[in-house]
């Protein structure tokens, strides 16, 4: 079961956010029918998505990462909630790319480099609140640590993976983010340095299903207690009610259109797709 866990250094300078996805991103797999490389970068996108979700304490608040870095890929979206609940979509799927040399899915060449890291923080009531960065290499986790650097005035290290198993499906999926609290010492910056180069790959501690463990790792020295460990999941929360609103927006005559020619509307929801139908007559109780 996916699991996010939230946790804090013993002197409170250093928070961390760590997430395990694999149920997650392999359910975004199966809806979008992404390749292995659109995989990694969704997964990776949704992982990102979820850790800032859930560090927003706001009920019905919602975080959307949004990547375009004008490589094949184009645009990837992923949206969570207030627990870190879920979902993604990607405008090319579909999209291959030769390994890199050091065998890897070449998440950088996909994503590609010329582009943004968008963040729209939206608390569920006033106007949403966005930042942008421009894209560092495309591989999302150190465009993710440029965006809360810069945007946010948070230095943090950020990983961020996705494992894949030779049927193309999901084998771990997640990652971490630990941020420095501001007049963290010099110390605290060294050890936390020094803890995740120790912890390396992220995908390691995931396939072995040791988050815990990775919370002692990256926050080895520090005294670590676990703020919150709480369940996530694949979460899309469109409704017939939500659809009917967007369609609102819509010209009236362009509806009339085309319910006099196909006698229905179909609207698929981008993010799980669930087909919603609509006829003349949901128009009329207007
Ligand atoms: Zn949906």
């Amino acid at each position: 079961m996916d699991q996010l866990l939230r946790a804090i250094s013993e002197d409170g300078f250093v928070k961390l956010a760590v997430v395990s996805l694999r149920d997650a991103v392999e359910q975004a797999r199966q809806i979008h029918m992404t390749l292995p490389v659109v995989t990694a970068a969704i997964g990776r996108t949704m992982a990102a998505a979820s850790m800032l979700g859930s560090g927003t304490k706001e009920d019905g608040g919602s975080i959307t990462v949004r990547i375009n870095g004008g490589g094949q890929i184009g645009n990837i979206i992923a949206v969570a909630d207030n627990m870190g609940n879920v979902r993604g979509y990607v405008q090319n799927p579909a999209v291959d790319m030769p390994l890199r040399q050091d065998g890897k899915l070449d998440v950088g060449a996909a994503v590609g480099t010329d582009g943004t890291l968008t963040v729209i923080r939206d608390l569920g009531f006033g106007e949403p609140v966005s930042g942008s960065v421009e894209l560092v290499n495309g591989e999302i986790a150190q465009d993710l640590a440029q965006y809360l650097a810069e945007s946010e005035q948070v230095p943090s290290a950020c990983a961020l993976g996705v494992l894949l198993d030779r049927d193309q499906s999901v084998l771990c999926a997640g990652g971490y983010i630990a941020q420095l609290m501001p007049g963290a010492p010099e110390s605290t910056i060294g050890q936390l340095e020094e803890n995740v180069r120790k912890a390396g790959a992220v995908t390691s501690w995931l396939r072995d299903g040791s988050v815990s463990d990775l919370v002692e790792q990256v926050l080895d020295g520090f005294n670590p207690k676990i703020l919150e460990s709480d369940p996530v999941a694949y979460k899309c929360d469109c409704s017939r009610e939500r659809v009917m609103g967007a369609l609102a927006g819509i010209d009236r005559n362009e509806i009339q259109k085309i319910l006099e020619q196909d006698k229905k509307i179909e609207v698929k929801c981008r993010f799980c797709g669930k087909i919603y139908n609509f006829t003349s007559e949901d128009f009329i109780k207007e």
